[in-house]
């Protein structure tokens, strides 16, 4: 088990609709050790890959791409969601169905911050049904950039968007996958991660 099953263990409760509540460390409070310690296997996970910008989405995604851009040394764009538009600058827009919401959002980038030089690592909090991450897609290439990679904190991995991602070739790496989790019984399972993985954690843990 690696740091963020174990903190969602710890932490995290089940909501009736298939959501899983980690608000003490990622959607309400953060947890700044816990967002290092995402963002370093982040780095590792991607290592070798060249990465210019990083990509999120408001709000609870700024939080991790916040402490990866400064490790990549980089800066980090979030997406905005249209009900806070204030600006009258030219946007790439693109749209996303909200699984916490249900409801139709369009989610927009200034132009000037995305451009077609750039190498984007996307990083969201979840991934459910792909829609936020396929807008964010999008808005990369309406921009003419290049999407790196997708990291996400928690993959529900009982719906579709990680299936989805990795089948359009894109490469994807889940710091959590959620295998199945059941509001009633308030049990939750995981999907195995890699071998090389689980053991590189353990002895990132020994050696801190
Ligand atoms: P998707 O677009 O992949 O269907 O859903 C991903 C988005 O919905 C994420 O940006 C996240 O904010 C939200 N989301 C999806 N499932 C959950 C969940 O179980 N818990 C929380 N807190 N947010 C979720």
């Amino acid at each position: 088990m690696n740091f963020l099953e174990e903190k969602i263990l710890q932490e995290g409760s089940i909501k009736p609709g298939n959501v899983l509540k980690i608000d003490s460390f990622l959607n309400h409070q953060i947890d700044i050790d816990i967002m290092r310690q995402m963002a370093n296997e982040i780095k590792r996970r991607f290592r070798g890959k060249e990465v210019n910008k990083i990509l999120t989405i408001e709000a609870s995604g700024i939080a991790i791409a916040t402490v990866l851009a400064e490790m990549y040394d980089v800066p980090v764009v979030f997406a905005k969601k249209s009900e806070t538009a204030n600006s009258t600058d030219d946007k790439y827009v693109a749209q996303a169905y909200s699984f916490t919401h249900k409801q139709m959002n369009q989610v927009f980038v200034s132009k000037p911050y995305l451009r077609d030089d750039d190498k984007v690592l996307i990083v969201d909090d979840f991934l459910a049904d792909g829609q936020a991450m396929h807008a964010l897609i999008d808005l990369v290439h309406q921009a003419g950039g290049a999407v790196v990679g997708i990291a996400v904190a928690v993959e529900k991995g009982q719906q579709n968007g990680g299936k989805i991602l990795r089948s359009e070739g894109y490469h994807l790496e889940s710091m959590a996958i959620v295998e199945s989790m059941d509001w009633e019984t308030q049990t939750i399972r995981f999907r195995e991660q890699p071998k090389e993985v689980c053991e590189s954690y353990n002895l990132k843990l020994i050696n801190e």
